[in-house]
């Protein structure tokens, strides 16, 4: 922890002050558009967007080659620079943002813009994507409805369980989300169908962007993993639960998981959620040790990352409600152990490629990060507030993300919105 986390640290950018997501503590980047602008690489402070580029001549001169890494309109180069030129850029930035410190009417023009009028962009070139299963109480509830006898599979304490997703289909927060259509086989039908998926759901994830890469057939030791991350967002793994039922065997999810991935735009770096570290929950009596390559002391002290995680949802007739807040410290496996274990075989990991979490699901229902969990399967339909029910989702749902970080002594930071409105399969 530095000067960075003080709580006492205000901004005089006024709406940062007590912001719910973006106070001077946490300066996440992204890459944003204003207005009638090209696309560029900004930090969220407060209401607005401090525009990299435009702030460059008011940083020190040894800051400004990382600055303009971080002002492109993709974040790999900077990415790519690690954890000792971000700590350095965020410094440099908390003293400019500082209250006391506001920039000389001169230099304003054109480094603040306002939020709301600006457009969020994907903030890489996104080039590979790997979905993780860890979180334990979505894979034992989702295994429960088929093996209600045995759950877990024999691996699954072993193997920071995952598959490669698709990088194309990576779109920004707020780009709506198209029904997919698919091959559909339920149970009662002797032949698949080809139409729109009937039982369309969310999964409430953490995305880990990764920063610096290794070289084919280097392994990162579990010690250096959590180095090799630049940040994290929030994901919603869209999932066409029918098309994935019947596709599925053996090799896993294809079609139902590859026509929509959200994240959201903000990614909030390893050093704002510093204060927010916590030891991995000790494992449960009985269950095996992580084997050595997935072993690191220090990782289990402080590898895992207290953020409360919500699920809202909004129909056509009303909302948002909220359908579930869990917490990220339920995740079986921390952030590090899938970086070590996605390289242990000697893949090469490059800045700019995405982790999924899987599905962040807590040990009660209120907790439950999909609807598959929270319907049991869509058996049991969930009563909204409203009276509407719901089995899996409706075209026009929006389906709402949010993270905080907080703790007494610090200040609470955010991770602003991923959303997604669901719009009706092409005819
Ligand atoms: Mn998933």
């Amino acid at each position: 922890m530095d000067a960075t986390h003080d709580p006492k640290l205000t901004s005089w950018v006024a709406s940062a002050n007590g912001h719910p997501d973006f106070p001077i503590q946490n300066l996440p980047h992204g890459v944003f558009s204003p207005p009638g602008g090209g696309k560029r690489g900004g930090v969220a402070i407060g209401n607005s967007i401090l525009d990299l580029g435009a702030a460059l001549p008011l940083l020190p001169a040894a800051l400004r080659p990382v600055a303009e890494a971080a002002a492109q309109p993709t974040l790999n180069d900077f990415f790519a620079l690690g954890a000792e030129a971000r700590q350095a850029l965020r410094a440099g930035l908390s003293a400019l943002l500082a209250a006391g410190n506001r920039a000389p009417p001169a230099a304003l023009a054109g480094l603040l813009h306002e939020a709301a009028a600006c457009t969020m962009h994907v903030p890489c070139a996104i080039g590979d994507y790997t979905d993780f299963f860890a979180g334990i109480h979505h894979a034992r509830n989702g295994g429960k409805l088929f093996r209600p006898e045995n759950p877990l599979l024999p691996n699954y304490k072993y193997v920071p369980v995952a598959y490669h997703g698709r990088a194309s289909s990576v779109r920004v927060s707020g780009t709506p989300v198209i029904r997919p259509n698919g091959q559909r086989k339920p149970g009662n039908e002797t032949v698949p169908s080809f139409g729109p998926c009937r039982l369309l759901d969310y999964e409430m994830e953490f995305g880990v962007w990764i920063g610096p890469g290794n070289a084919p057939g280097a392994p990162i030791p579990i010690g250096q993993a959590a180095s090799h991350i630049a940040g994290y967002c929030l994901l919603n793994d869209w999932s066409a639960r029918d098309i994935q039922g019947w596709e599925s065997q053996p090799l896993g999810p294809f079609l139902a998981k590859n026509f929509h991935t959200s994240v959201s735009p903000w990614v909030v770096t390893p050093e704002a959620l510093e204060p927010f570290r916590i030891a991995q929950e000790a494992r449960p009596e009985g269950d095996p040790a992580p084997l050595d390559y997935l072993l690191d002391a220090r990782d289990q002290a402080q590898g895992a990352l207290n953020l409360d995680v919500e699920v809202q949802l909004q129909t056509s007739q009303g909302g948002p409600f909220r359908l579930s807040l869990s917490n990220t410290r339920h995740l079986y496996w921390t952030f590090a152990q899938m970086v070590a274990h996605h390289a242990s075989g000697g893949c090469n990991l490059n800045p700019g490629d995405l982790f999924g979490s899987g599905t962040i699901s807590s040990p009660t229902e209120d907790g439950f990060g999909a609807l598959l969990e929270i319907t049991y399967g869509g058996r049991q339909p969930v009563t909204l507030p409203n009276g509407e029910e719901r089995r899996f989702l409706e075209d026009g749902d929006t389906v709402i993300f949010n993270a905080r970080a907080a703790l007494p002594g610090w200040v609470s930071i955010g991770f602003g919105e991923c959303r997604g409105t669901v719009r009706p399969a092409p005819g």
